[in-house]
């Protein structure tokens, strides 16, 4: 059966785009969406002075250090005012432009907004607006020339830069760009220093799902650049959370009253709801849905239910089939938002049976008594390195620069320092180069004809070119058309239709986590909450990383939000989302974190102004890579998906990204590249 999950792990609510936001509709959300600002505002009139210093937005943390993630050096404090990578990377121009050689420069401690951070988008969005590439001054021609230029640096253009190199010879010269100021693509890492000692995570990519179904040359490339899957099984501690379980916190804006409750998915669900801030209707339907085996589509064949529940919301199918009370929604609504990045209204019930209880936090009742055959057994989800992909990102990265990321094995790379002075060395064969946005991408003559591509780039607020013998585009597909503009019209509708899913993945370090011990649980669940799923990080010690797994000792929590607009079509949904995300300042964010951390485990002997450390948010405005799963997808024949035709090679470029594989995953992301780098070797 069709993989139909768009992605991993936890989202959280939808921030409605509304007036105010403060009462039931905002879900929580401190803060005010002014209208006429198009902008989130902090509102004072919400008493938020004195609720900030009880929530300690005032105290010190690694934070401070940066303004929405971009370090404030001594280069940035002679610019004064608020800064955007942008603008110090403008002043940085006037000299030569090369932030990475700096020994200090080191992205992966940076906290505030990461992921899709301030001044990586700007010449992008710019170009998306219709400035056209001569508007951004006079091109200074670099001279350089390579035999593969790469446009973007996540797992994708990477491991198309692997490929290449393998096929084509060592020697052969390769130019990966990227508009970020680190290397992965979604496969970021974060790296804290909290309680004395560095403590690691992931800004995006997670772990390596089901490495089994991987494809042969994926599962190779891993091999080669040294991953064995099989060392998880000892890395990851799988006893740690055994006895600590999944609590459920009901927020006061969507269910009336704050209320944590521990036992969600391992108390008898009657027991567990009883004290639900719910009425006895809502608690005793829940419980029914849960607990009966009933058949909710009588007199069907197994095949005319899959086709029944492939054609229905989620959300309809627990009213309508299963017969659950409207009222009861609100508790699910949320559930799909950390794999499809939507609520239950947008989500087939097929889709939400296939999901499962994959994470153990999530179980979505009303498949029990149609007579499906059992879940296929799945890899444990466990092949996760301290800092998720990254590490895939970082070990590819040292096969192809080996001075780049010091060391030889798995297990060393999870704790060596990256020098970024390295990444892009004119002695490289293979050099990567940062902070540098694609945004004309052209052959050299006639497509046919030409023998060469020309990439041009922004740099320090300089547009600059290189040649390539072969252009592979890495990057968000849906940004194809904008910087490839000679690709026929048809191809570039077809690219466009790919919208990324946006969402959240909120770090927090914590100076301990007593306070999840003292209440025997892992992870939280928050149907209505600003962030609606929490969870202290994998436990996993590989190499010389010790995984802290004493409640006394530092810990970083992972905390999910999706940003959507239930009602709209999917895309619409992310299209909004994005939207929000982008005008959602740091200070709400830290705002809502600190507020839903006290309320949920306050009870427990959590104090948000002095046991947080440090925040890093993730925030992907382009995240999960387009995936077929809505409702309201219209019937593609075989071959003229858009994704498929998208990826049309197009003389000398061709097109890679886990958007070239309508797939959220890093397989897939290799596979593309793969098939990108056959196409152009191929022609
Ligand atoms: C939050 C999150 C969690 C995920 N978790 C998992 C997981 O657990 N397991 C899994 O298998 N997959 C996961 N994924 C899916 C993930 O997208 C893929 O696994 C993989 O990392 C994608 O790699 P990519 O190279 O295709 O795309 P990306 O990682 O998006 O890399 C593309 C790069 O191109 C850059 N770029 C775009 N436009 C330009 C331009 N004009 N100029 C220069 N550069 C440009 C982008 O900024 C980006 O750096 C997750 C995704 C997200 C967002």
């Amino acid at each position: 059966m069709a993989d139909l999950k768009v992605g991993h792990y936890r989202v959280a609510t939808c921030g409605n785009i509304s007036e105010n936001v403060s009462g039931s509709g905002g879900r929580g959300i401190l803060g005010r969406w002014n209208a006429t600002e198009r902008a989130w505002m902090d509102d004072e009139e919400f008493g938020v002075e004195k609720k900030d210093r009880e929530l300690g937005m005032n105290r010190e943390i690694t934070r401070r250090d940066f303004l929405n993630g971009v370090t404030i050096g001594t280069g940035a404090t002679l610019l004064g005012g608020p800064i955007g990578a942008e603008k110090l990377f403008a002043a940085a121009a006037f000299e030569e432009f090369a932030p990475e050689k700096a020994s200090d420069y080191y992205p992966p401690s940076r906290t505030g907004i990461r992921g899709n951070h301030d001044g990586s988008f700007t010449f992008a969005h710019r170009m998306r607006d219709g400035e056209s590439v001569n508007s951004l001054g006079e091109a200074g021609n670099t001279g350089e020339s390579y035999d593969l230029v790469i446009v973007g640096g996540g797992i994708s253009g990477l491991a198309a830069a692997y490929r290449f190199r393998q096929k084509a010879g060592h020697n052969a010269k390769i130019l990966v760009l990227d508009n970020h100021d680190d290397f992965g693509g979604h496969a970021k890492r974060n790296e804290f220093q909290a309680g004395g000692r560095m403590v690691l995570s992931y800004g995006g990519t997670q772990s390596i799902e089901s490495p089994g179904r991987y494809s042969p040359e994926a599962k190779t490339l891993l091999k080669e650049i040294g991953i064995q899957t099989e060392k998880f099984y000892k890395a990851y501690d799988t006893k740690l959370y055994a006895k600590r379980g999944t609590a459920a916190f009901f927020d006061r804006e969507t269910f009336g009253e704050d209320r944590l409750l521990t036992g969600m998915n391992s108390t008898p669900w009657p027991e567990f709801l009883a004290k639900a801030p719910l009425s006895d209707a809502v608690k005793k339907d829940i419980a029914r849905v849960y607990t009966e085996k009933v058949d909710y589509l009588p007199g069907m064949t197994r095949e005319q239910k899959i086709a029944a529940v492939g054609k229905i919301s989620y959300a309809d199918y627990l009213t309508k089939n299963c017969r659950l009370i409207p009222e009861a929604l609100p508790f699910f609504q949320t559930f799909t938002h950390d794999l499809f990045c939507v609520g239950i209204e947008a989500v087939p019930a097929f889709a939400c049976y296939e999901a499962g209880d994959d994470y153990g936090s999530f179980s979505y009742p009303g498949f029990d008594g149609l007579g499906f055959s059992e879940h296929e057994k799945e890899e444990p989800y466990i092949f996760h390195f301290p800092d998720g992909n990254a590490s895939v990102a970082r070990l590819l990265v040292r096969s192809l620069i080996p001075d780049a990321v010091p060391g030889s094995t798995m297990e060393d790379v999870v704790t060596a320092r990256a020098n970024y002075a390295a990444l892009d060395r004119a002695a490289n064969a293979v050099r990567i180069r940062l902070n540098s946005t694609v945004v004309n991408v052209k052959h050299n003559g006639a497509k046919d004809a030409a023998k060469e591509v020309e990439v041009s780039y922004m740099r320090g607020g300089k547009l600059n070119t290189v040649k390539g013998n072969y252009c592979v585009l890495a990057c968000y597909n849906v940004m194809i058309p904008y910087i490839c503009t000679e690709l026929p019209d048809a191809q570039k509708e077809a690219l466009s239709y790919l919208v990324k899913a946006p969402l959240v993945y909120t770090h927090v370090a914590l100076r301990n986590w007593t306070s999840f011990a003292n209440l025997g649980i892992h992870q939280i669940v928050a149907p209505g909450g600003f962030h609606t799923y929490t969870a202290l990080d994998f436990p996993v010690s590989l190499g010389k990383y010790e995984f802290p797994g004493k409640p006394e000792e530092p810990a970083v929590l992972f905390m999910l939000r999706t940003p959507c607009k239930p009602g709209l079509p999917v895309r619409d949904q992310n299209r909004a989302g994005r939207t929000e995300l982008l005008q959602t300042p740091y200070s709400i964010f830290e705002r809502n974190i600190r507020d839903q951390l006290g309320r949920m485990l306050g009870g427990a002997g959590f104090d948000p102004a002095r046991d947080i450390e440090g925040i890093i948010v993730n925030r992907w405005a382009h995240g999960y890579a387009f995936t077929p799963f809505g409702l309201d997808l219209p019937e593609w024949k075989a071959g003229e998906e858009p994704w498929v035709l998208g990826r049309r090679p197009f003389g000398r470029i061709a097109i890679a990204n886990s958007d070239a594989g309508a797939s959220a995953y890093t397989n897939v992301a290799i596979d593309q590249a793969f098939r990108a780098v056959n196409e152009i070797l191929s022609r």
